[in-house]
């Protein structure tokens, strides 16, 4: 039976919906463009300091990637801390490194403080590994942690991992106790409540067709009005469109994928994930899953290019084998619920905050986003309330453009990068 092309997470919780649409305001101090956790936790950031801010979103509140993906609050960024500390230097790294760990702390933070009820818990993650040679690396990997960043992970070896996990096809495995784990749809639902609690407005159906400077001031216009603002945040994400365009080539938006299984009785639950572990594996062409109400939640980058009802259809089969390779003993478990989103890469793979023509921007989070949108967005409040952007941890380096400037917001690329990804597999 084909599952339902729906996401799960939608089911567990009342989504902000469209039925009420507050009214847009004619003027405002900062306009923030996109409803996901960047623009909500900056929006709840300059709200609690009496800022005058509406949030415009084009679909409804958090309809974007922070309702869709697999809940994983992780430690560090999409790129290794090795290659960081390679490119930018010991201390940018130390201090980048620190800011992913805070931004989980804000996390924490946030639901704590607004008794938001999304199951956050610091599950650690594991890191499984697919390959004996990717042992060796990994193996390093945590010695040079430990060392430079003082941050302790734990490598077990293929007989140790069954502690963790109830699989036979890893070489071991590296556990780090600091991530944790939520359910991003309710997450995102009391993020906005909050934002909304705090003095922000909110509007659902209010895409930004245009933004122009006029007078010193910006003029949005949106679907459904248009509104004066002294300052503008880019929060879109692996959504961001033309209107921005700018920002758009500099942006990858690509496609990840998750299916969810049947409830799956107790018993075989704790043999799947012991420790309720969030997993991602040791590859480029990666998976991700962990549990949730005694589901499967089983994710990857099944097709690259984002989501249509096609890729959609199509990655349910491949994630479904794909979960059968890594776990035989859910081969006759029905899959529920199949849906895709779409993630930001830039292309150094950094995530980059920073202003361009007065516009503020918070982009690239590159599959990282649920721990470090929140803080980005709360750390750019910030700099805008002190008018210090330049010295945002994440504004020190540059934010590349394509190669050659090979790329006009359309990824033409993605299968040869797709491919790319699946030859380096091969190889490394
Ligand atoms: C399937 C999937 C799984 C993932 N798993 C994880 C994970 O386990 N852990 C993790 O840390 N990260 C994960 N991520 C990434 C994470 O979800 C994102 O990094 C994060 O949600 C980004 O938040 P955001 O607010 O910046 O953007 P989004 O939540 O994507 O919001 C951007 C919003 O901007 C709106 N928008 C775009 N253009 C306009 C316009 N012109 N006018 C008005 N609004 C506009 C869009 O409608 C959209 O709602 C995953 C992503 C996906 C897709």
């Amino acid at each position: 039976m084909t599952p339902t092309q729906q996401i799960y997470w939608h089911t567990t919780v009342r989504i902000p919906d469209d039925s009420k649409l507050t009214p847009l305001p004619e003027t405002v101090q900062v306009a923030i463009i996109g409803g996901g956790y960047t623009g909500l936790s900056a929006a709840r950031t300059l709200a609690h300091q009496g800022v005058k801010v509406a949030v415009l979103e084009a679909n409804t509140i958090g309809w974007g990637a922070s309702s869709r993906n697999g809940g994983m609050v992780l430690t560090g960024l999409k790129l290794g801390m090795r290659s960081v500390m390679k490119k930018y230097g010991r201390e940018t790294a130390r201090r980048l490194f620190q800011c992913s760990l805070e931004s989980i702390d804000t996390v924490e933070q946030i639901v704590k403080e607004e008794n938001i009820d999304c199951g956050f818990w610091r599950y650690g993650h594991l890191l499984t590994i697919n390959k004996p040679k990717h042992f060796e690396a990994l193996k390093e990997d945590v010695e040079f942690m430990a060392r430079e960043f003082n941050h302790p992970l734990r490598l077990l070896s293929r007989d140790e991992q069954q502690a963790e996990i109830g699989s036979e096809i890893y070489h071991g495995a590296v556990v780090d106790e600091c991530s944790g784990g939520l359910n991003p749809a309710r997450y995102v639902s009391g993020l906005a409540a909050a934002t909304e609690k705090a003095g922000a407005t909110l509007h659902a159906r209010a895409r930004v067709n245009r933004l122009e400077r006029k007078g010193g001031r910006f003029i949005l216009e949106t679907e459904r009005g248009s509104l004066s603002a002294e300052s503008v945040l880019v929060a879109t994400s692996g959504y961001t469109g033309n209107v921005t365009r700018n920002l758009q080539k500099k942006v990858i938006p690509i496609g990840s994928f998750i299916i969810a299984t049947e409830k799956l009785p107790d018993q075989l639950v704790k043999q799947l994930i012991p420790n309720g572990r969030m997993i991602f594996d040791s590859m480029h062409y990666l998976n991700y899953f962990r549990l949730w109400d005694n589901r499967m939640i089983f994710g990857g980058r099944a097709a690259f290019f984002p989501e249509t009802s096609k890729t959609i259809e199509r990655s349910a089969e491949i994630l479904q084998q794909e979960m059968i390779q890594v776990y035989p003993q859910l081969n006759d478990v029905k899959i529920d619920y199949v849906w895709g989103g779409t993630l930001d890469f830039a292309f150094d793979m950094m995530t980059h905050v920073g202003e361009t023509d007065g516009i503020y921007y918070s982009l690239g989070y590159a599959g990282h986003g649920v721990a470090m949108a929140t803080y980005m967005g709360k750390t750019v409040a910030e700099s805008i309330l002190k008018g210090n952007i330049k010295e945002h941890p994440f504004n020190l380096f540059p934010f590349p453009s394509a190669p050659l400037g090979l790329y006009n917001g359309f990824p033409w690329f993605l299968p040869f990068a797709g491919a790319w990804h699946k030859i380096l597999d091969w190889i490394e």
